[in-house]
């Protein structure tokens, strides 16, 4: 009997479309999604110039999510402070809490160099922009009473200095998101969801995700978020950062 290789997915009606499109017309190999995510099909923009989403409206005057403009770094910084509560509360109200080791970063509007992120061993549902905590990428509080978190620093700090456009991170270790990272796979675009994530995020498995709490020159996490906007930490949790906004990675 001829080796057979081994297909992920034996019903090739649940492939998605680009798999089966792609699919060879010879009845002994089937595509698999391994296949398809070794080679990735060339996508090509379809948002009109000028405009950030193909859901930017054409016709004039009707209301559309967009970055706010403020007349001061003060003023930023509050709707950044309180837009970054808004997200420790809903990721408690989603039960993407795991005690004290979960934590979101945003840039300070005025300083590259410091960002503001909930303190340790607060749960996220108790956060608020009150107990905000302000630090260096040294590790320092500069404003605040609460300790920060060490894994979680070391973390920040090395992706916010190597990555200067990254303005904010989210990490939680959620349940099914746990879960999924022990597998070591990535996410493969079988839903709106996971497209959300196609050629747009990375399994970091090296070291079996050992959680960095020393600095170091050469963190692994750091060096993956290049032009990513998710990680999958192998036996850790989940990872995502954004160029744009709070909203957009806590989402
Ligand atoms: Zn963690």
């Amino acid at each position: 009997m001829p080796p057979h290789r081994h297909d992920h997915i034996d019903n090739e009606s649940s492939l998605p479309r680009i798999a089966r499109a792609a699919a060879p017309t010879n009845r002994t190999r089937r595509q698999t999604i391994s296949d398809v995510l070794d080679k990735p099909a060339k996508t090509k923009s379809i948002v009109q110039e000028g405009k950030v989403s193909i859901y930017q409206p054409t016709q004039e005057g009707l209301i559309f999510p967009e970055l706010l403009q403020f007349s001061s770094h003060a003023e930023h910084r509050q709707y950044l402070k309180e837009r970054i509560v808004g997200a420790c509360r809903a990721f408690s109200l989603q039960g993407f809490d795991y005690g004290f080791a979960d934590h979101l970063t945003v840039r300070d509007s005025e300083n590259p160099g410091l960002y503001w992120t909930n303190p340790m061993a607060i749960h996220f549902n108790q956060v608020k922009v009150s107990n905000l905590i302000c630090a260096d990428h040294q590790g320092n509080v500069v404003k605040g009473n609460h300790a920060i978190n060490r894994a979680g620093f070391v973390l920040y700090a090395a992706v916010h200095e190597q990555h200067q456009d990254i303005v904010v991170m989210c990490h939680a270790h959620t349940v099914y998101g746990t879960a999924f990272a022990a597998l070591g796979k990535s996410l493969v675009p079988m839903s709106q969801d996971t497209c959300a994530f196609f050629e747009d995020h990375v399994v970091i498995g090296d070291e079996a995700g050992k959680v960095a709490v020393e600095v170091k020159g050469d963190n692994k996490v750091a060096n993956a978020f290049k032009s990513l906007k998710a990680a999958i930490h192998q036996n850790h949790g989940l990872l995502t950062a954004s160029r744009h906004s709070i909203d957009s990675a806590a989402f």
